[in-house]
């Protein structure tokens, strides 16, 4: 049956919302052809929420773990993929880790049934994570090869590279425009139909009514990672769904959220969860080194560190924290 997708206009602009890849997704455009955009928009992302899911019984991603031999062919989207975060793994020496998958299900983030696995299984399982050894073959198609044992999660990174992918399907189809919103992950480019450029809020980490500032921009994604996003609670103590691949646990550090600005959503999503889990002072150390992303810390004690390239686009609209800007020396 062919599905429908409602459409509202405002100011201008057409816009979708639907729920996939476990959060409400919103695309918005400045586009005539607006109709067949945002249905092809939807099936693409549709395709993508079957395919890219560790949790799914079948798909590419769920054929990867269920190989029965080390190596198996994949799909060009998913070597993309693999590659963006294994460079972001080297980048942040493993903070990013897309072998994580094992201790991902032992905490029952998939199945959302949680728990707090027992230290022992955390130290047998943190065995099956390190990343250095995917080994990804380009021949006639892509191919990759994993120790039997290990699994792969694109948790991570699928929603920025579906935010990249649907830029380009918007843009190949004439969009003067368009804000990109899967979760945390925002994606803008080009200008709204008044001309003025999209402004994206920046999410109280400690309340989800509240936003503590907004970014005035365009052609950038704006991907957060943060503790807020999918957790539980057991005997008072709180975790959350960012592990910490050198330990097994959630990361634990003064950090509440971090928040990429780049150009490519892929990157943007891979850095944020690394970068969650290194803390602020790794973090920016980075920053330093490759100046090819900008980023926002929300700390426990209520402050937001900016780095400052994004001094212009930023305008803070809490009295609940304190901001400071980060000078690039
Ligand atoms: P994100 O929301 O982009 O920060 O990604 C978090 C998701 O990635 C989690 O729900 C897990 O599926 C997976 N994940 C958790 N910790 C890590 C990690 N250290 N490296 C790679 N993937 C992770
Ligand atoms: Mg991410």
């Amino acid at each position: 049956m062919e599905e429908k997708i409602i459409i509202r206009e405002h100011q201008g602009m057409h816009t979708t919302s639907f729920f996939a890849m476990d959060t409400l997704i919103d695309i918005t455009i400045n586009h005539r052809g607006y109709k067949k955009s945002l249905k092809d928009t939807y099936d693409l992302v549709m395709d993508y929420a079957y395919n890219f899911a560790a949790y799914e019984k079948i798909g590419d991603l769920a054929d990867i773990n269920n190989r029965v031999s080390e190596c198996v062919d994949i799909s060009e989207d998913i070597k993309n993929q693999i590659e963006i975060a294994n460079f972001v793994s080297q980048l942040t020496k493993g903070a990013l880790d897309i072998t994580a998958y094992p201790l991902v299900e032992a905490w029952g983030f998939p199945s959302k049934d949680f728990k707090v696995p027992k230290d022992q299984e955390i130290q047998e399982l943190l065995s099956l994570v390190d990343f250095s050894k995917i080994n990804v073959k380009e021949a006639i198609s892509p191919r990759l090869c994993l120790p039997l044992d290990m699994k792969i999660d694109l948790g991570a990174v699928a929603k920025g590279y579906t935010g990249d992918m649907i830029e380009s399907l918007l843009k190949n189809q004439g969009a003067k425009g368009g804000l990109i919103s899967l979760g945390g992950n925002i994606q803008v480019f080009g200008l709204k139909a008044d001309k003025s450029l999209w402004r994206v809020g920046l999410q109280d980490p400690q309340d989800e009514q509240e936003i503590l500032g907004l970014l005035e921009i365009t052609d950038r994604a704006i991907v957060t990672s943060g503790s807020y996003q999918r957790n539980f609670v057991e005997k008072d103590l709180f975790y959350h769904h960012i592990l910490d691949p050198r330990t097994g646990y959630p990361a634990d550090n003064e950090l509440l959220s971090v928040t990429i600005v780049t150009k490519s959503g892929t990157y943007a999503d891979a850095l944020s969860t690394g970068l969650f889990v290194l803390g602020m002072e790794e973090s920016l150390k980075i920053w330093k080194r490759t100046q090819d992303f900008e980023v926002i810390f929300v700390t426990k004690d209520q402050k937001v560190y900016i780095t400052e390239g994004l001094d212009k686009s930023f305008k803070s609209l809490s009295d609940q924290y304190e901001f400071f800007f980060i000078p690039n020396n």
